[in-house]
């Protein structure tokens, strides 16, 4: 019997360890929520991440008082959830060779220095790269991305100020075919401000590159400057619209950065997310990491 009584207050101990368990664990109040929800909308989420992680941490329970650290750390690890499937580096597996990526996205968003950091990042990998200036409308663009090519040491073909993108992207392909290139990086123009017109360009730059090879444009990158905020998601539609988008670079990532931009592009589109800029130099470009991003954010 001694056996018996032994065994029965091992289980009043284990209870009451489970019963201390209840008083002392506590759901988050409404008025808390709400705010966390505010918190998460003023940093940039949007509405649809925001309410997602509320309800999760609604259904959570916290140690009563929980410190700021413990709420932060459900945040992000609600965070990592929602960025992971997302997370998708870009490869150059297309065959046969060049793999073509065509790089979109508004003027000033960093789309030449992403050009120029894929470009470093797969010479780095050991494929052969090559660059089309198909931005013909702003010369300095044309300069600029001789300026990176020769100095990452790639080729890059480009046509006169103001002429056709479409046949720069002709000679472009054509050449990468027969050198063998791996990956032919395409810069393309950015001027939002006549939607009309620059549908009209890409729609016609993706006829001549579907007429070389059917299966192009392999990838279809929008670089977003994080720095913009709630404008970087309509960017998104937009392009979407203009162009068709497969993957997206967030730059700017750096300094002043407001990476809750990622976490709502994450949620609204699914969109891959394959690496993101922090900094100016050919060097700045690094794999996208949700956990990481989550921590940092939360
Ligand atoms: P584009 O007009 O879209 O081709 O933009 P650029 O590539 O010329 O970039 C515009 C400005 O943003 C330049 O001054 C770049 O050096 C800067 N920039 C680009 N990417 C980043 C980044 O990840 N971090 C920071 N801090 N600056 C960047």
């Amino acid at each position: 019997s001694d056996r018996v009584f032994g065994g029965l207050r091992k289980t009043s101990e284990r209870l009451s360890e489970n019963l201390s368990g209840i008083v002392s664990k506590t759901r988050l109040d409404e008025g808390q929520l709400d705010d966390l929800e505010d918190a998460l909308i003023l940093s940039d989420l949007g509405p649809r991440a925001a309410a997602r992680i509320r309800n999760r941490l609604a259904s959570e329970r916290f140690e009563r008082g929980a410190d700021e650290l413990a709420i932060k750390e459900a945040v992000a690890s609600e965070i990592a959830a929602i960025l992971r499937p997302v997370a998708k580096p870009i490869d150059v597996v297309a065959f046969p060779r060049p793999q073509v990526i065509l790089v979109i996205g508004v003027n000033g968003s960093g789309k030449t220095t992403t050009i120029a950091k894929l470009a470093h990042l797969f010479q780095e990998q050991d494929y052969s790269v090559m660059l089309a200036a198909g931005d013909t409308f702003r010369a300095a663009a044309i300069d600029q991305l001789g300026i990176w090519a020769e100095r990452i040491g790639v080729p890059i073909v480009f046509g006169d100020e103001g002429g056709d993108p479409a046949s720069v992207v002709f000679d472009a392909v054509q050449a990468a075919t027969e050198e063998g290139t791996d990956a032919l990086i395409v810069d393309t123009a950015g001027r939002l401000q006549n939607k009309r017109e620059l549908m009209d360009e890409l729609a016609k730059i993706r006829r001549v590159l579907g007429r070389l090879n059917p299966e192009a444009p392999h990838d279809v990158v929008l670089v977003l400057d994080a720095t913009n905020g709630q404008n970087a998601l309509q960017q998104i539609e937009i392009f979407k619209e203009v162009a068709g988008v497969t993957g997206l670079i967030m730059t700017k990532l750096d300094g002043t950065a407001r990476g809750g931009v990622l976490v709502a592009a994450a949620e609204q589109y699914g969109l891959p997310i394959h690496a993101i800029g922090v900094g100016e130099k050919m060097e700045d470009l690094r794999p996208f990491d949700p956990d990481l991003v989550a921590r940092v954010i939360a």
